[in-house]
């Protein structure tokens, strides 16, 4: 029997149109969609000739275990079908992309990726801001707030990298990642947290560091959102499309 393959592919942030023109060719080709709940829902009519496996991975929530997920995969490729594992911005920031592609190259399945846009971005672009404003920093760092092993990143060295910090998974832990980061920064220090960056139900917050934590909470911002920290985030309150819903003072 012909062995078949595992693409990761790139969901992006939301809307179907921030969809790369592979990603769409490669889900009418799909056999299988295995489809992450950050995904939009309507990514399946892209793929109408496709069983579609619902495998939601949020924090929090009940969600698939990651080895069933990564049987399922080997096991449908093995049978000779194109398995596309839909994730959520980019397949390969966060997404558990590297577990999954070793998991599967020891399985002798092939696999590849398909780029995406990743939250981080959506958000700057909602916000009409650059993340590596050189004006700023030198560059952007991305970042979890919730490691594997339940620690925290050294928001120390993160603090003195003078980059903007692109925070995943931090709005729940804004209140310690605002305290440990205020220790190092300046509270005027801009920042922002977008919420459904990319789709119609985006929204925005530009504020300080110093209040950041209290915005979020005040504004009822809940995951998904991305925070983003740094003097580029300043550069947001200069362009005309900003909707902010809040500033701070
Ligand atoms: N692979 C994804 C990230 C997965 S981790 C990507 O590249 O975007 C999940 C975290 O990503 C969420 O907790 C949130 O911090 C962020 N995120 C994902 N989609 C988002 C969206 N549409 N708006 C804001 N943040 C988002």
């Amino acid at each position: 029997m012909k062995l078949g393959k595992v693409t990761l592919l790139s969901a992006g942030p939301g809307a179907l149109d921030l969809l790369t023109l592979r990603a769409a060719r490669v889900l009418s080709e799909a056999d299988v969609l295995l489809v992450d709940d950050l995904a939009n829902p309507e990514i399946v009519t892209l793929a109408p000739q496709a069983r579609v496996i619902a495998v939601g991975k949020r924090g929090g929530c009940r969600s698939t275990p990651q080895a069933f997920i990564e049987r399922l995969m080997c096991r449908m490729a093995r049978r000779g079908a194109h398995v596309v594992r839909v994730k959520g911005g980019d397949a390969l920031m966060f997404g558990r992309a590297g577990e999954e592609m070793s998991a599967l190259r020891r399985a002798g399945v092939p696999v590849d990726i398909v780029n995406g846009v990743s939250a981080a971005f959506a958000a700057a672009a909602g916000l009409g801001m650059s993340l590596t404003h050189r004006d700023h920093c030198a560059g952007v760092t991305f970042v979890t707030a919730h490691r594997q092993d339940g620690t925290a990143p050294n928001w120390t060295a993160l603090a003195a990298t003078g980059t903007t910090l692109a925070i995943y998974m931090g709005v729940q832990r804004v209140e310690g990642l605002c305290a440990t980061l205020l220790a190092h920064l300046d509270a005027a220090t801009p920042a922002a947290a977008v919420q459904w960056a990319g789709t119609a139900h985006e929204r925005r917050l530009l504020t300080t560091l110093g209040c950041l934590a209290q915005d979020v909470r005040a504004g009822d911002f809940a995951s998904p959102a991305i925070l983003l920290v740094g003097g580029a985030v300043g550069e947001a309150a200069l362009a005309s499309s900003v909707d902010t819903i809040a500033i701070a003072a």
